[in-house]
């Protein structure tokens, strides 16, 4: 599939809420394709429904973008040969390219109202018939139309579908045709001279020079409608091509349902808010209808896009997995060099999310604990819970976990353990180890027992990261004062 002309992808959400995973998707294989052949990354807006964009989400966009590492070569804010890159501000355009598909018959006024429409589609339904448009509008002569005018009918623009089927080669699902009943003539301008998606999603395709469009699967039934219409703007002198096109599979969630934009587990945000590394979401996403290989599925983004492949992608569903996200995360975070580590950290270490005042931090102190924390995460939001116990005053102070931990026993075993730690050797968590083993064999108690009250009564919590390293990063005084602590408390 070599060709001559130089590959040019466009990325065009809507910005019309948060960004979703599955537009994240398509974004990315883009993305990588365009990369992967030296091509061009579009980066296109597409604002045209002023009812539900927002500025608000267009900021969200470009954040995301930013976040993922998803540089483009033309788009908002850099602009580039086919500038600008916001459809709201590309109006005059569509308005003139409707005009010309109007003058030259590829297009005509479509005068039916609303309770027309639908009363004619419903006795096609009823009659056993397809439902699209019928057509009525097709043939007006100039007195028909003027008398609707003068009536004070307003219309709506309406592209001629042709008569025959169209057939064309996905990228990804194959040869497909489409029969010329199942698409019917439809809208591209509203009534009050709105264009629509319609329209100048294919336009600017076309205008932009786009050669590949790669997109979700619920877009496939537009695409026998952007084929016609392109042929149209061809004729026109507008588009040098059709582009190719390739929808990729649907992303299914919970239930074998499709997972959509408004499910929780969607959002990208959430993601974000958890401490998914973007390597770490972008690796496991790629996965969701193309594979790296048979017996890899962790790599680079480097190592994604010299192998991306349009041929390697699936048109079977996809499922989404959290657990599987979640594990090729802590991978990617296993991966990290322990500066960049402690550095994506940071987010979390400092307020809002930490549980302690900022001014407690004690960078020497994350720094000592940093490659513990590094081999134990999943999500980077994790940190805090990891690592409080040493910017805190005290310990959190979590009932279940000291109920859980403090035994008949606790009390004797903890005086033990305190006075073996106070003559242990510090410089090593080798020597604090052995003090509290030393203390368990006293109470006749493995290791596992006699460190689960020592480790209660120094960080609040039963699980953690390694105990005796943990002990040394506290240091001594803060440790046995914190065993002092729990003692008073065991006994009052
Ligand atoms: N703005 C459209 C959407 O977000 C883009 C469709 C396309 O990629 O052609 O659904
Ligand atoms: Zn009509």
């Amino acid at each position: 599939m070599a060709s001559a002309t130089p590959v040019r992808v466009r990325f065009c959400p809507s910005p019309t809420g948060n960004p979703h995973v599955g537009l994240v998707r398509t974004a990315l294989f883009n993305w990588a394709f365009a990369r992967h052949h030296g091509g061009t990354f579009v980066f296109r807006i597409e604002d045209t429904d002023a009812a539900r964009d927002s500025e608000e989400s267009y900021e969200q966009l470009l954040d995301a973008m930013r976040w993922l590492g998803f540089d483009w070569d033309e788009g908002p804010e850099i602009g580039g040969p086919h500038a600008p890159y916001r459809q709201s501000q590309r109006m005059d355009i569509y308005q003139d390219i409707a005009r010309k598909l109007l003058d030259a018959g590829y297009a005509y006024p479509c005068y039916c109202t609303t309770e027309e429409l639908d009363a004619r589609r419903e006795a096609a339904r009823a009659a056993g018939k397809p439902s699209g448009y019928d057509g009525t509008c097709r043939t007006l002569t100039a007195e028909q139309k003027q008398a609707y005018e003068a009536e004070g009918r307003s219309h709506i623009v309406r592209f001629r579908m042709p008569d025959e089927a169209t057939t064309y080669t996905d990228l990804v699902r194959g040869e497909i045709t489409v029969q010329p009943e199942n698409v019917t003539d439809y809208g591209i301008v509203r009534a009050n001279g709105a264009p629509l998606y319609t329209l100048v999603n294919p336009v600017d395709d076309a205008l932009m020079e786009i050669t590949h469009v790669l997109r979700g699967e619920d877009l496939l039934s537009s695409t026998p409608r952007q084929i016609a219409l392109y042929k149209a703007l061809i004729e026109l002198g507008v588009a040098k091509a059709i582009p190719q096109f390739g929808h990729l599979p649907y992303v299914m969630g919970e239930g074998n349902k499709k997972l959509s934009k408004r499910d929780p587990q969607a959002s990208l945000n959430l993601y974000r808010e958890r401490g998914f590394l973007p390597e770490g979401l972008l690796n496991y996403l790629s996965l969701l209808g193309w594979s790296f290989s048979a017996d890899q599925d962790v790599f680079s983004i480097e190592e994604m896009v010299a192998k991306f492949d349009l041929a390697d992608v699936n048109s079977n569903p996809a499922r989404f997995d959290l657990k599987k996200a979640e594990s090729i995360n802590a991978d990617h975070i296993r991966r990290l060099d322990v500066k960049t580590f402690a550095d994506a950290c940071a987010p979390w270490l400092k307020a809002p999310h930490a549980n302690w005042a900022p001014e407690d931090f004690d960078q020497a102190a994350w720094e000592a604990i940093a490659p513990h924390a590094q081999t134990r995460l999943t999500v980077l939001s994790d940190i805090t819970a990891n690592v409080d116990f040493l910017f805190l005053d005290r310990p959190v102070q979590d009932e279940a976990s000291w109920n859980k931990a403090m035994k008949e026993g606790s009390d004797a075993l903890l005086r033990t353990a305190r006075e073996k730690l106070e003559a242990a050797d510090w410089s090593s968590p080798e020597s604090l180890k052995e003090a509290v083993l030393a203390a368990g064999e006293v109470h006749g108690l493995k290791l596992g027992k006699a460190q689960a009250p020592v480790r209660v009564a120094v960080t609040g919590r039963t699980v953690g990261l390694p105990l005796f390293e943990s002990l040394e990063i506290l240091g001594r005084e803060r440790t046995l004062a914190r065993i002092d602590a729990a003692l008073a408390k065991l006994a009052a």
